[in-house]
């Protein structure tokens, strides 16, 4: 491997040896025909990855882009937005939205727990929204939103549904054709960056939009943006040999080698990985009288967030395990200082969170805490094989 380090922070994540040698690439003209084929094959993929014969959109920038994206080409200003909140970035689609002039309304959640779906019911039933967020994990709080219930109440009151998969596609399924519901309903928009689970650096915004969606693009005519438009970017998308922006040739090499990574495994496959990951590292840090901040229920499969026991000092415990090449990171808001947060998805191994685990009791027993390093291992292990075997 050529990192040096472990990067368990919720994004970005570590990157594979065969990504970083795509990145080291010979950077070619965007228009370059050799570059072109491997744009529009990483364009193919990312529409399989969705399963949408709607149109996807591949661009420089981050995650925020992303989700600027899928509001601007959607919601005209004055028009009405539902943000389901469960922490953080949550919220950023009210400010975002705000910056817009759209009318937002918010159902926040108490961090690390879920809103309630009657509650979301209630209030597409009680007002006319265009559209609706979901944010499909939370990186503040580690919960991950439940789309089999909310996706029909969404739909079934005509809003457009928009998920935010920026730590969640390419480790959880986000498949646009699946049917919801007894009325076969479907996700209109999933947005995501390319540094969460992906597993490439950061400096992709990805989008794909349902015929509905683009559908709304065309009822809202002009929109507040130029580089967010997506009217300027789908000739380019259609054909990359086609310019509006230059794309970021190197990024789209090592997207298009990190696809094949994520389709060869498999989105089932994936999907059950990262799930027993998050259960197994959980379980382990419970033995040491850690509390994950979301309960099991509702707990995110990509990322948790672990509230430190009574008396461990955040910023030593932190340095400690950077100390030993393992980094995760701080909490936000009011969780500052009280928990930290550690990412397990895209490309990280079974070994790499062993080794977290490890590092992580020694720095507990660092501050005077008496925990068993080789039975979390244990629990790990024990508890990644009963989550391979059930699914
Ligand atoms: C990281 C993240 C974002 C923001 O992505 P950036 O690449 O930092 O702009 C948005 N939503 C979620 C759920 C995230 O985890």
């Amino acid at each position: 491997m050529k990192n040096k380090e472990l990067l368990l922070v919720p994004g970005p994540t570590p990157v594979m040896d065969e990504i970083y040698d795509a990145l080291a690439s010979e950077t070619r003209g965007h228009t370059d025909p050799r570059f072109v084929e491997t744009f529009k094959n990483a364009l193919a993929n990312t529409k399989k990855l969705f399963n949408t014969d709607g149109e996807v959109y591949v661009v420089a920038g981050s995650g925020t882009l992303a989700m600027e994206m899928a509001i601007v080409n959607t919601i005209a200003k004055g028009e009405r937005l539902l943000v389901i909140s469960h922490g953080y970035f949550g919220d950023r689609f009210t400010l975002l939205a705000k910056a817009f002039g759209i009318e937002v309304d918010v159902l926040q959640s108490t961090w690390g727990e879920r809103v309630d779906s009657k509650l979301v019911e209630e209030a597409v039933k009680a007002n006319n929204y265009k559209a609706v967020t979901i944010t499909h994990a939370d990186t503040s709080t580690g919960v991950m939103s439940d789309l089999e219930t909310l996706v029909p109440i969404i739909k079934a009151s005509g809003a457009l549904v928009i998920v935010d998969g920026v730590v969640a596609t390419a480790a959880l399924q986000e498949d646009m054709s699946k049917a919801y519901g007894e009325d076969d309903y479907k996700i209109d928009i999933v947005l995501t960056g390319s540094q969460k689970a992906i597993g490439i650096p950061p400096g992709l915004a990805i989008v794909a939009f349902s015929q509905q969606a683009l559908a709304a693009r065309e009822q809202i005519g002009t929109v507040p943006a130029y580089y967010a438009d997506i009217h300027n970017w789908r000739a380019i998308m259609d054909n990359p040999a086609m310019y509006f922006a230059t794309p970021p040739v190197n990024l789209i090499y090592a997207y298009d080698v990190a696809l094949n990574i994520v389709l060869e495994e498999g989105m089932e496959k994936r999907e059950a990985r990262h799930i027993a990951f998050g259960k197994a590292i959980r379980a382990a840090l419970r033995s040491y009288g850690m509390t994950p901040l979301a309960n099991e229920e509702v707990a995110a499969p990509t990322l948790s967030c672990i509230l430190y026991p009574e008396g461990i000092d955040d910023a030593k415990f932190r340095a400690s395990l950077a100390k030993s090449g393992v980094i995760v990171a701080g909490s936000l808001a009011h969780l500052a200082g009280k928990a930290f947060r550690i990412g397990h998805m895209g490309n990280t191994t079974a070994e790499m969170l062993e080794q977290a685990i490890v590092v992580i009791g020694e720095a507990l027993q660092e501050q005077q805490l008496q925990v068993d390093i080789e039975k979390a291992k244990k629990v790990f292990f024990q508890q990644l094989e009963a989550a391979t075997v059930q699914s």
